[in-house]
């Protein structure tokens, strides 16, 4: 069978040349005789390819020397918990922009440990936009000020930070992590499931500037110090060894591309693609406010639910398959990360064209 066209929002996509080499390398990685999954993470081949996904990741996001990177277990919904058992050390209050499902769930964890401020919300709106910040809103003193920066589930992203002075603003980059440039040093945590972006379940990349690990609650597991394992390089314990080695082949792949910079660049033509069909078509609408579009998440309807459903019924015979939308949006949604190429967008495009001329 072809491989198809996968919308999926996440699990989604990868770059095939990275599977391939996978598939190449799967019984038996350079000359160790064994598959990575198959390798003790404290051999020296399995060190090199940690390494290398570190020294990667720096060069592609221009990571500065005072920040660390970690590769964890748990997912994104851990570092719910994580961030505010590390950051309430330093006073155990935060400030939330409540822009979805995933902001929500954040800072309800947070408020387990602390209180959890909500300082601007889209709730009012199935969360179609990103609320204007006042900054008076804001608290000076919080431990940090916790942002999804992309919206997986709603289609919406932050196109401007939001200015916390010298409050360590923390973002949830899940689904768009390496997909535009970012200046790291505006950050006091990046964290990200890999995913949507980068690779697949079960590693988590967190970046975090030094002079915020140290100061975990007393009550923090010992697994969720960040600085169990900063002091060990992500070897505390045992690493989710292969998920780290395909992301390494990602970063490879990002690089190879020309770098963020250019996968903004196509990312931006991709999402344009299909958002100026959206905008002249009859029969489709973003569901979004189109300042605050995603590059990566785009949802859009008919209007009418039967129409809906024969659609996506129709396009996943066609090879375009997981365009249908999160429950509480309804609709569909286009996932186009990193890894969807351009033809794939053109490809569903012109099969939405299709579609609207026979219906
Ligand atoms: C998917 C997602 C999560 C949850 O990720 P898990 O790795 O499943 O815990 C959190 N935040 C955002 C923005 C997401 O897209």
């Amino acid at each position: 069978m072809n491989r198809v066209y996968n919308f999926s929002a996440g699990p989604s996509m990868l770059p095939e040349s990275v599977l391939k080499r996978a598939a190449d390398e799967m019984l038996c990685y350079g000359d160790t005789g064994m598959s990575v999954m198959e390798m003790s993470h404290r051999s020296k081949p399995y060190q090199a390819i940690i390494d290398e996904a570190e020294a990667l990741l720096r060069e592609l996001m221009n990571i500065p020397e005072n920040y660390k990177v970690l590769f964890l277990q748990g997912g994104a919904s851990s570092q719910f918990a994580m961030v505010p058992l590390n950051l309430f050390g330093f006073g155990a209050k935060a400030d939330f922009v409540n822009t979805g499902a995933w902001a929500k769930k954040a800072a309800k964890e947070a408020s387990r440990y602390g209180v959890a401020n909500i300082v601007a919300s889209s709730e009012d709106k199935t969360y179609s936009y990103i609320p204007e910040l006042d900054s008076s809103k804001f608290d000076p003193e919080a431990s940090y000020f916790h942002i999804t920066a992309n919206n997986t589930i709603y289609g919406t992203r932050f196109t401007e930070l939001p200015k916390v002075g010298n409050v360590p603003l923390v973002a949830d980059m899940s689904s768009n992590i390496l997909s535009q440039v970012y200046d790291v040093n505006e950050f006091g945590i990046i964290y990200a499931g890999a995913q949507k972006n980068m690779g697949p379940a079960g590693v988590t990349l967190v970046i975090i500037r030094e002079d915020l690990i140290g100061k975990a609650l007393d009550i923090c597991p010992t697994m969720f110090d960040y600085k169990t394992h900063s002091d060990n390089g992500s070897m505390f314990n045992t690493p989710p060894t292969y998920s780290i080695y395909i992301c390494k082949m990602v970063y490879e792949w990002i690089k190879e591309l020309g770098g963020v910079e250019a996968m903004e660049k196509i990312n931006i033509e991709k999402a344009n693609i299909l958002y100026n069909f959206l905008d002249e078509s009859n029969m489709f609408k973003g569901t979004v406010e189109v300042k605050d579009r995603s590059l990566m998440n785009v949802p859009f309807v008919t209007g009418n639910e039967e129409l809906d459903a024969k659609f996506i019924q129709e396009a996943s015979a066609k090879g375009f398959v997981s365009l249908k939308g999160h429950r509480s949006v309804g609709g569909m949604r286009a996932s186009i990360y990193n890894a969807m190429p351009t033809e794939g967008v053109k490809a569903l495009v012109d099969f939405m064209k299709d579609f609207e001329a026979h219906n």
